[in-house]
């Protein structure tokens, strides 16, 4: 086959490009900045197998106000983008009922199925193997009452393979000592992963990627057009022809496509990481605050927390009072933290309002391919988006019902 493109090279492209590269395809991956930066840079590192319960769930509609009236709620929709959201919030409330759950949570464990042993194959030989870590997912509760193994989010869980226990507060704390001890109970779910540094995991496949024969291009891209039976791409160095193209552009793919005459109701939900460097506190696996809706986790680089689901522009300037929302949420959930030096990051999760990503060859444009919109889960679904990618474009038979992943859906 003539070589194929991918753009965009957050972990989903940087995946792709490498399982098309291993299946022999010469490949292109033309990022406008570093490969794996983005949202793939910063994130939580959770790669959790059973991370599968979508953003919209039953009574989400009730917590809503709440969460947006509170100085240091999780949710926030930027002023000037509200007209924007709220179409795309009364789609994401369609979703939130029980039956619509339990089906997205199917198409999501599709997704994340073996995703620490995917990562571990892909970093296999690099000498960076210990990227990737064993870890279990602890959802911590203030109210030891709400950490039931029968709530809705556990049962969906379990019912899809999930392994999970409930700690008590003694246990808690003897799992992670470093957590305040108001927590009442947290469940756990067994035999997850986690990433020690997100960013390094991009790097470190880019630099496989190029070993394997991959061409990796700095370029911002800015248009396609169909050429003959491939497609030309329009880049800030210059225009290439492909015969045929994947767009794994994150928050910024609807962008690129809507000049083809779809349209796809992606949003920008930026999110923001602290991470403390020098601090002596430590967590042992990733840990979510149930309450702040933030994610913590020790990383190479010190503590890190991420968390906030901030709607409106990809490219508006970050919020410092964003950052400084998961710093306070950080420091509840782990008192000792000091007054060491804080780092602080932003980065825009694409989302889609059903909570899964459009993975697959586009409606109407033969040869032009998406894999984005992975949302809040996206470098953990990155490895098998990008191995279902690959067979897609290459023609290899796909044993699976694409249906939950296509872009015909909106
Ligand atoms: C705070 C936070 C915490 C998160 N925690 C987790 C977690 O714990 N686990 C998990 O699985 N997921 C998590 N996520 C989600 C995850 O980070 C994203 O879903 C994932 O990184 C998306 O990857 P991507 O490759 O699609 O997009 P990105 O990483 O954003 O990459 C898109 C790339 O496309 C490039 N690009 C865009 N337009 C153009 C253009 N025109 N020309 C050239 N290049 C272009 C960009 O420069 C960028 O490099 C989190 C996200 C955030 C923000």
């Amino acid at each position: 086959m003539e070589h194929v493109t991918v753009i965009g090279a957050g972990v989903v492209g940087i995946c792709t490009a490498l399982s098309l590269a291993e299946k022999g395809v010469a490949v292109r991956l033309v990022d406008r900045a570093e490969p794996g930066q983005g949202a793939s840079y910063g994130n939580a590192g959770v790669v959790a197998p059973h991370s599968i319960v979508p953003n919209a769930a039953p009574g989400l509609w009730k917590k809503l106000p709440g969460w947006l009236l509170s100085k240091d709620g999780p949710v926030r929709i930027r002023p000037e983008h509200a007209l924007r959201f709220i179409p795309w919030g009364l789609r994401a409330l369609k979703h939130s009922g029980e039956a619509e759950v339990r089906r997205i949570a199917a198409a999501m464990e599709v997704l994340n199925r073996d995703n620490v042993a995917l990562y571990r194959r892909h970093l296999a030989g690099t000498g960076h193997e210990g990227l990737i870590q064993d870890s279990m997912y602890v959802y911590a509760y203030r109210d030891g009452a709400a950490a039931r193994l029968d709530g809705l989010d556990a049962e969906v869980r379990q019912s899809l393979g999930a392994k999970m226990i409930r700690l008590s507060q003694g246990e808690l704390r003897e799992l992670e000592p470093d957590l305040a001890p108001e927590f009442e109970a947290a469940l756990a779910v067994v035999e997850q992963g986690r990433a020690t540094n997100p960013g390094r995991v991009g790097q470190v496949l880019t630099e496989k990627l190029v070993r394997l024969g991959g061409e990796v291009i700095r370029a911002d891209v800015k248009g396609l057009a169909r050429a003959g039976d491939g497609w030309r791409v329009e880049t800030s160095a210059g225009a290439f022809e492909s015969a045929k193209v994947v767009v794994t552009a994150g928050a910024w793919s609807a962008r690129l496509l809507a000049p083809l005459g779809l349209k796809l109701p992606l949003q920008a939900e930026r999110g923001y990481h602290v991470v403390f460097p020098e601090t002596e506190a430590r967590l042992r696996n990733s840990v979510m605050d149930t309450d702040a809706k933030i994610v913590a986790s020790t990383m190479e680089m010190g503590l890190r927390a991420a968390g906030t689901a901030e709607f409106g522009d990809a490219d508006a300037p970050p919020d410092p009072a964003r950052a400084a929302a998961v710093e306070r949420a950080l420091r509840r959930l782990v008192p000792g933290i000091g007054a060491g030096r804080l780092e602080t990051w932003m980065g825009v999760r694409p989302s889609f309002p059903d909570s899964l990503p459009v993975i697959g060859e586009l409606p109407g444009l033969k040869g032009l391919y998406g894999g984005f919109g992975h949302s809040h889960w996206g470098f953990m679904m990155a490895p098998k988006t990008g191995a279902m990618l690959a067979d897609l474009v290459t023609g290899a038979r796909v044993n699976m019902d694409l249906s939950a992943y296509s872009a015909a859906r909106f």
